[in-house]
């Protein structure tokens, strides 16, 4: 069986140096995390919020923890004082509890807006529309303690890759527009966090900046 540090080192190879490689590291112990940190990944990925607060309490604290699952408004505040970047922003409100609470904590919280793009109904996130009506309403122009970095995207759960490869053009695509239209002076609305372990390749493909990989470094989860 190769470490965890081969996996991660054999991904890296595969990835060119634009793109971060994000450690999904839900469900698994904080040894499997530890020896990834030994050898230099910082950013883990964690999708419950319980879980991301105990391995933030008990890990090293330059730790980089990425939230990258589905969020509940009622949960933010465990979070807001230490999340790196939370990938899962799906409705303006859930973005305006988080910028409640990161002004409540004296910090500007970095965030991802997540565009549905699969074919399942039971994946989260805005459309274009709603995601263009969102970045041009004052509602969205008076919150100082958000700053969208980009967006996120899951693809549907399939074998077909050409279905997967259209998926993540159409998140670049709108990454695109909206770089034009809402942030062309904003630099850092750089990210499109998109591809895991199964559809990475096509997700750099398609231009993705940001991949999060979980099985293909720690193992299958139960
Ligand atoms: C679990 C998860 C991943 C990683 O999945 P793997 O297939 O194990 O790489 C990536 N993104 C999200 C949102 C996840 O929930």
């Amino acid at each position: 069986m190769p470490t965890v540090l081969e996996n991660i080192k054999a991904i890296r190879s595969n990835l060119s140096d634009g793109v971060e490689l994000i450690a999904v590291s839900k469900t698994k112990p904080n040894e499997l995390i530890l020896e990834a940190y030994k050898g230099g990944q910082r950013a883990f990925g964690e999708n419950k919020v319980q879980e991301m607060v105990s391995k933030y309490e008990s890990l090293p604290k330059d730790i980089e923890w990425h939230m990258i699952g589905h969020l509940q408004r009622n949960k933010v505040k465990y979070i807001a004082p230490f999340v790196h970047l939370i990938h899962g922003v799906d409705s303006p409100r859930l973005l305006t509890e988080i910028n409640k609470r990161a002004q409540q904590c004296n910090r500007v919280i970095d965030v991802l807006l997540q565009i549905h793009i699969a074919q399942e109904q039971s994946k989260f996130g805005f459309n274009q529309e709603e995601v263009e009506q969102f970045l041009g309403s004052e509602e969205y122009q008076n919150m100082r303690y958000v700053n969208v970095k980009g967006l996120m995207g899951m693809a549907t759960f399939t074998q077909d890759k050409a279905q997967v490869q259209k998926e993540f053009t159409s998140l670049k695509t709108l990454y695109d527009q909206l770089k034009n239209n809402f942030f062309s002076s904003k630099e850092d609305f750089s990210t499109v966090s998109m591809g895991m372990t199964g559809d990475y390749k096509i997700a750099e493909a398609c231009g993705s900046t940001m991949v999060r990989i979980g099985s293909a470094i720690f193992g299958a989860r139960n």
